[in-house]
């Protein structure tokens, strides 16, 4: 059904706005402006409070290609615009059509800076549900024991900068989540908390050089320090002599993995490392872990996946 031309207060639906895009509607004057006559160019580009809208946005570029008819214009933009911005031309696109709707139907009006900030605050919110939403995803990332005929070894460090102490805990579990082998080391005189999750992270490797499992995981939540050991060349940093001893170990024989994970999911070598710090005292022990870590332990076997 084409718009009739001449009912100026005639209200429209979606099926309208279709029709608006195959009918160029010369006489029906624009409800928001009343200057020039409603066609769907005149709404999403040409409508003074349109291009207010825009600017607010800081999307002014999309009005350069005025001759472009509607389509190939929306084609043009959605192809230029970086994928966030498309988000916000989809949601002013949206927000348009609507002011126009509440002029025609309820009468109420509202300025292009207006109806930007609107645009602005909606896609914030947006972003902010899916940022708690990919936050809650991570909290949830728990331990996972690994596949059959892996050894899974978890890694970490604590570090008293103030009396330059430092421990490690690791934790060897197979497939069945069961502890293999658990271990904790102190370190004195360390100069950086860096250089002792290096040290946690070598010990872990030759934890796993002395297990006879061909595939070992080794998983620690130091994001830098398991880039670089997945980095082949040489590392220059003042960790690089640690480095340089994990890449030649793994070079030998087995197969090793390394693996950065949230620190939920290393809980358990976190404990470890902590309590040893407290207490000071090393600890190697196979099959089980220590009296203060078993609650932690416990909680990672409820947590685990079937
Ligand atoms: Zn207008």
């Amino acid at each position: 059904m084409a718009p009739e031309s001449t009912n100026k207060n005639k209200d429209y639906n979606m099926e309208d706005f279709i029709e608006l895009s195959a009918y160029e509607v010369k006489d029906l004057s624009c409800p928001r402006c009343g200057e020039r006559a409603e066609t769907i160019n005149h709404l999403f580009r040409e409508c003074p409070i349109t291009v207010e809208v825009w600017s607010t946005l800081l999307l002014q570029n999309v009005l350069i290609d005025v001759n472009r008819d509607f389509e190939q214009w929306l084609t043009r933009v959605f192809e230029q615009l970086i994928p966030h911005n498309c988000r916000i031309f989809s949601c002013a696109l949206w927000a348009i059509w609507e002011d126009r709707n509440l002029r025609i139907h309820n009468k109420k009006f509202s300025i292009g800076k207006k109806i930007g900030n609107f645009i602005i605050n909606y896609i914030a919110e947006l972003d902010g549900l899916e940022n708690r939403k990919l936050v809650k995803i991570k909290e949830k990332m728990n331990w996972r024991r690994p596949s059959r005929e892996f050894v899974k070894i978890n890694f970490d460090r604590a570090f008293d900068g103030q009396n330059n102490f430092s421990a490690s805990g690791i934790v060897a579990r197979n497939d069945e989540g069961l502890i293999i082998l658990s271990c904790s080391e102190t370190h004195k005189e360390f100069a950086s908390a860096f250089a002792t999750e290096a040290i946690a992270f070598r010990k872990a490797v030759q934890m796993g050089m002395e297990n006879t499992c061909p595939i070992v995981i080794i998983e620690g939540d130091s994001l830098a320090i398991i880039k670089k050991c997945n980095n082949k060349d040489q590392d220059k940093s003042m960790i690089g002599a640690y480095i340089s001893d994990i890449q030649q170990m793994v070079n030998r024989s087995k197969h090793f993995v390394f693996k950065h994970i949230p620190r939920n999911a290393n809980a358990l070598a976190h404990k470890i490392a902590i309590e040893i710090l407290k207490r000071k005292v090393e600890d190697y022990l196979e099959k089980k872990v220590l009296e203060y870590a078993k609650n932690q332990k416990l909680l990672e076997w409820v947590h685990e996946p079937d």
